[in-house]
């Protein structure tokens, strides 16, 4: 049984890079015959704008996506997210770590993602009296390898690449990491569709879901939008809105920059022609195998 998801943040509306996510998800999920879930990721409130997650819903209503089943917001799933950090301390796997952020800058060793945590708090935490801390998993040097079905093979030494990474921070949220671990498990995902901004944690995902025995799923990066300067369109760079008004015109565009080659009378059509000619014609094996595109060669 195939089971997708599309999983955005609530920071801001939807826009045309996480229409990607969505559209490429959405139809890998129905080709294959199975399930689209939605789930909300408000893992972290001070980054959440009020009213994100209603409008984002609305958003892919009126684009024409149908989801299945409730849609699962990570806010109302700390207590369950717990029973994983419990499950990996019982068994030492994590340790609390002390460090500031500038003690962590200042003995850092820069991997693909800048700081590498040097690792001072392993063997006991270095102010036993900080009241305040957060807790990291312990990284071996082990490669940490997948087939992407888009990207190919990957392989990433955690210990060297990434360090000791936190599952739950010292003020008490828990990262992203450890909650779509706990809910592609739970969620019973089966293939993960998703923008190559992800493509370097995913390595960090499967070694959870190594350490605590849940299934690995299959995993699909498709390419990220990125603007004149090579930077991704985020919510924070202030992409312009998804606006329901251009839908045909927007999802038309993203099947394009997803390398389906929707015939051009189609730009003008309506929701329903757009999407019935794109559940007939989508191929994974066509879109890009590339980690971004800019815009400009898409739109
Ligand atoms: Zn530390």
């Amino acid at each position: 049984m195939y089971i997708g998801r599309f999983a955005p943040s609530p920071t801001g509306p939807l826009h045309f890079g996480s229409l990607i996510a969505a559209v490429g998800s959405y139809l890998e999920a129905r080709v294959q015959q199975g399930q689209w879930l939605v789930r909300i990721e408000d893992l972290d409130p001070p980054r959440e704008q009020t009213g994100a997650a209603a409008l984002i819903l609305n958003t892919l209503n009126a684009y024409g996506f149908e989801w299945d089943g409730e849609v699962l917001y990570q806010s109302k799933r700390y207590a369950f997210y717990e029973y994983f950090l419990d499950q990996l301390r019982s068994r030492d796997l994590i340790y609390p770590c002390t460090c500031s952020r500038k003690e962590i800058l200042d003995s850092a060793l820069v991997g693909i993602e800048g700081a590498v945590y040097p690792g001072t708090c392993r063997n006991g935490p270095s102010h036993p009296y900080r009241t305040h801390y957060a807790w990291r998993v312990r990284t071996t040097a082990d490669a940490t390898t997948f087939d992407d079905a888009i990207q190919g093979f990957q392989s990433q030494q955690l210990l060297r690449e990434i360090g000791d990474f936190v599952l739950k921070r010292a003020d008490g949220l828990y990262a992203y990491q450890l909650a779509v671990v706990a809910d592609d498990a739970d969620q019973q995902i089966s293939h993960v569709v998703r923008g190559a901004d992800l493509l370097t944690s995913t390595p960090r995902q499967i070694y959870l879901q190594q350490l605590l025995q849940l299934p690995t799923p299959n995993y699909a990066h498709l390419p990220v939008v990125i603007n004149q300067r090579g930077e991704k369109l985020s919510k924070q760079a202030l992409a312009t809105p998804l606006n329901p008004a251009n839908a045909v015109s927007d999802l038309w565009h993203a099947l394009s920059f997803l390398g389906q080659q929707p015939p051009a009378n189609l730009a003008t059509t309506d929701l329903q022609t757009l999407w019935s000619w794109a559940h007939q014609h989508w191929q994974l094996d066509a879109v890009p195998k590339r980690k971004a595109i800019p815009l400009s060669t898409a739109a």
